[in-house]
């Protein structure tokens, strides 16, 4: 079988796509560099990978990074007609959906999958990877509102896990913040900065446990390394 037909076949991206990734010397077979179009491989016995993951017809699980832009919602369809970010990742054939959700109003990483497992596995309330944000925020908060913030707030009718705040910088009218919590209640991290009076003017996600945004430009998605694939699991 042709190499870009087996590579769409397993939802990498269509044969177009999967061109592209041959020619940009992503793509190896039995560990050696494919940059030939016409390269013919045996589905069954070769191993294939893409970014160095590896991919097979019968697992096509298809695991990718995003950087949302704000304006953007993470839900699969929206009546307000509203843009999607399912939208910015074109060309792959899964039907992949966001693991969690992002506010329309923030930014930064978001993990989409086609993996029901992974996806249920770390949205599911006792999954405590930790999600890390930088945020703006009115004002500056004091050390008392950072120890409360810290130990545990009363958010509509619950108390939050503990979770971390550190003052990155801070001018007369807002502060810019590092925030990292364990959970992914609705709208948590705007609620935790309401609640000590200092609400979020900008919010963006930069970590889930170990996976990053780098480099990432906005609007812009690559897909999960092995190793970040294996840490995830
Ligand atoms: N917390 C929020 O308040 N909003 C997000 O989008 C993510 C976490």
């Amino acid at each position: 079988m042709r190499l870009q037909k087996f590579m769409a076949q397993c939802g990498v991206a269509s044969r177009r796509k999967s061109e592209e990734l041959i020619l940009q010397g992503k793509v190896k077979v039995n560990g050696i560099v494919i940059n030939e179009l016409g390269f013919k491989i045996d589905p069954i016995n070769d191993n294939v990978m893409v970014n160095n993951r590896k991919i097979e017809i019968e697992k096509n699980k298809v695991y990718i990074a995003l950087n949302k832009p704000t304006g953007y919602v993470t839900t699969l369809s929206d009546e307000l007609g509203r843009k999607k970010v399912i939208d910015l990742v074109k060309n792959i054939n899964e039907r992949i959906y966001p693991i969690g959700r992002l506010d329309y109003d923030t930014s930064g990483l978001l993990l989409l999958t086609n993996d029901g497992e992974l996806a249920y596995k770390l949205t599911h309330p006792k999954h405590e990877i930790t999600k890390r944000y930088v945020a703006d925020i009115k004002g500056i908060p004091t050390r008392e509102e950072l120890r409360k913030f810290k130990s545990g707030l009363n958010i509509d009718g619950y108390i939050t896990a503990e979770a971390n705040i550190k003052i990155l910088n801070s001018n007369k009218d807002s502060s810019t913040v590092e925030i990292e919590i364990h959970e992914g209640r609705n709208r948590q991290v705007r609620k935790m900065c309401d609640k000590i009076g200092h609400p979020v003017i900008t919010l963006k996600r930069v970590s889930i446990g170990s996976i990053k945004l780098k480099d990432l430009r906005l609007g812009k998605w690559r897909f999960l390394t092995e190793q970040e694939i294996e840490y995830l699991k």
